[in-house]
């Protein structure tokens, strides 16, 4: 049989034969390490009974693995120059479907209804490009789509602010975004050396083992994550000065420091200290106070 695509020479004689040039703009470092890619589809814990979404393929390193541990698997490229490569190495998987498109643009539920129908559950799995990382993950999970897991190889910096708890110095509201849809959990760090070309920063994979309901309840989900951002506006800041600066320009305070004691919440405290419930109670107290 056929070397794994992922092997360095079966990978540098796919580039070679097709005369394919790598695009940086693209985000385009492709896998050539077999461990670090049983790491990953590992993490997915997948089944022949569950399916598979890879976000940008490459030349199927990673979409060949997940062919022999999913029973359904759908492999979104943006890069047209890829599909004729990608129907080629991936012709002995007849459970792998690749199409053509910018994930950001795919009609995600009904891509489901489509290729997911009937299978128990789905994981994202992929090693993102890294240009497009947080637009890909927040559409992910505002979709609420209905998946059991995201595993995803990303920046290194990222992946600490997305798994991040309050009081660290990654905590922000990225990591309060994330954690709201899913529970984060590091899996490991990635050198340079297993990509080609190699990429100018540290990757890790994460794995987000996607709730079925959200973290907290709160009245207005939009609201909650603007008193989120701009509680952020200026780390150095405490809270009251922040959303002051948001919610009352002119006067006021008297008014907010009221609301954030009903929050249980003291107006000298920083955003970086509050957990998710007292956010969450903080923009449920300011929207029935009108604000
Ligand atoms: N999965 C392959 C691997 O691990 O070897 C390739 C990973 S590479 C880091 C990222 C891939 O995403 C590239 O193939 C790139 O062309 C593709 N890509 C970039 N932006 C995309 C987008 N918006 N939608 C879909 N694919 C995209």
């Amino acid at each position: 049989g056929t070397e794994d695509i992922s092997t360095p020479k079966r990978t540098k004689e796919i580039i070679a034969r097709h005369g394919f040039s790598f695009k940086k703009s693209l985000g385009q470092n492709f896998l050539i390490d077999q461990n670090i890619l049983h790491n990953i589809v590992k993490a997915a814990d997948l089944t022949k009974e569950k399916g598979a979404l890879e976000i940008g393929p490459g030349i199927g390193a990673l979409t060949e693995k997940l062919a022999q541990q999913a029973g359904t698997v759908t492999a979104v490229e943006i890069d047209q120059r890829l599909i004729p490569i990608l129907e080629e190495v991936l012709e002995p998987y007849p459970n792998v479907s690749v199409e053509h498109g910018d994930v950001l643009k795919v009609n995600l539920k009904e891509l489901f209804a489509r290729r997911f129908d009937g299978v128990s559950k789905v994981s994202v799995v992929a090693n993102l490009p890294y240009y497009v990382t947080t637009p890909i993950m927040m559409k992910l999970l505002e979709e609420k789509l209905p998946l059991e897991n995201i595993v995803v190889m990303i920046q290194k910096e990222v992946a600490q602010r997305m798994a991040a708890s309050p009081g660290s110095k990654d905590y922000g509201s990225l990591s309060i975004a994330v954690q709201y849809y899913a529970e984060p959990r590091l899996v490991c760090t990635v050198p340079h050396t297993v990509f080609i070309p190699q990429p100018n920063v540290e990757s890790a994979v994460i794995r987000l083992q996607v709730r079925d309901q959200p973290a907290v309840a709160v009245k207005n989900e939009q609201h909650f994550f603007e008193v989120i951002q701009a509680s952020f506006a200026q780390r150095r800041k405490t809270i009251a000065n922040n959303l002051k600066s948001k919610y009352f320009p002119k006067d006021g305070r008297e008014q907010l420091e009221g609301l954030l004691q009903e929050a249980g919440i003291e107006p000298t405290r920083r955003g970086e200290t509050l957990s998710m419930e007292e956010y969450a109670r903080l923009s449920d107290v300011l929207l029935e106070a009108g604000i």
